[in-house]
């Protein structure tokens, strides 16, 4: 009787051990980007892992749909307008404010993309952090912001390579995405943009948050300009965004309360016809 016990445990033992080892073969797949969420890698709990596959496969199908947009085309404006969907973009963090934005993105069911300046990483840490965890789209903005058709070619490939790398250092998948510092882009930023495999992200809407207008002016230019397929240009960092952090939960709120799923860009994209 002890013996056939012993056999049991024994067998039981050697499934868990089965089960795990499919788990890890898994993890390890190619095609799962290295250093994504390296924090949840180290991790070894089973929820933790699914929602890096979750993480994993949602990256291929946005990659797969940026691709697909750059065979026709190099710059956007904006997404599908069959689709009741609009995409809030916030540039120039990581900084004080960005934790502030991406809690009130969350706590309104929202998903956004995020431009962020390199030569900030290492000032604020936890506030690129959050925007990891929250598994936000982030595109590449330059490493020190500069406008961009002032500089020679080499000037602004550095500038484009320097942060698209610093992005992977600091655990986010390759960006498919960049959005020029100012809006200014000339024919070399397209051609290196098109090189390191990124769309030009404009925008259809501004804010405006960036001369300060007040709350109340923040929230009225962005509903005002709300289409299906809007990107609506913001900040979470470049100077005060007090007034950004305090529209976000209105404008979220109005903008689900017409009908709109508030996406990230390359979801915007995966929908376009
Ligand atoms: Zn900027």
């Amino acid at each position: 009787m002890a013996r056939r016990k012993d056999a049991v445990v024994a067998a039981l033992v050697l499934l868990a051990g089965f089960a795990l080892v499919a788990v890890a073969a898994r993890d390890d797949a190619p095609g799962t980007p290295a250093g994504l969420r390296p924090g949840l890698a180290a991790a070894g709990l089973p929820e933790m892992r699914a929602a890096r596959r979750r993480g994993a496969a949602r990256h291929r199908s946005e990659a797969r749909a940026v691709a697909r947009v750059l065979r026709r085309r190099t710059v956007i404006r904006r997404g599908s307008r069959r689709e009741r969907e609009i995409a809030l973009t916030f540039d120039d963090g990581p900084g004080p404010y960005t934790r502030a934005v991406v809690r009130a993105l969350r706590r309104g069911g929202a998903r956004a993309t995020f431009f962020p300046v390199s030569s900030l990483f290492r000032r604020w840490p936890r506030a690129l952090d959050a925007v990891r965890r929250a598994g936000f789209a982030v595109g590449d903005h330059t490493v020190d912001h500069p406008y961009l058709p002032g500089l020679s070619f080499r000037a602004q490939l550095r500038q484009l390579r320097g942060q698209a790398r610093a992005l992977r250092h600091h655990g986010f998948p390759r960006p498919r995405l960049m959005r020029p510092p100012y809006g200014g882009h000339d024919r070399r930023t397209r051609v290196i943009a098109r090189r390191l495999g990124m769309l030009v992200v404009m925008w259809s809407v501004d804010s405006g948050d960036y001369t300060r207008p007040g709350r109340r002016a923040i929230v009225r230019n962005v509903l005002r300009g709300a289409r299906p397929g809007a990107i609506v240009l913001m900040h979470d960092g470049g100077g005060p965004r007090a007034q950004t952090v305090a529209a976000l939960p209105r404008i979220v709120r109005a903008l689900r309360r017409r009908g709109y799923r508030l996406v990230t860009v390359p979801e915007l994209l995966a929908r376009r016809r």
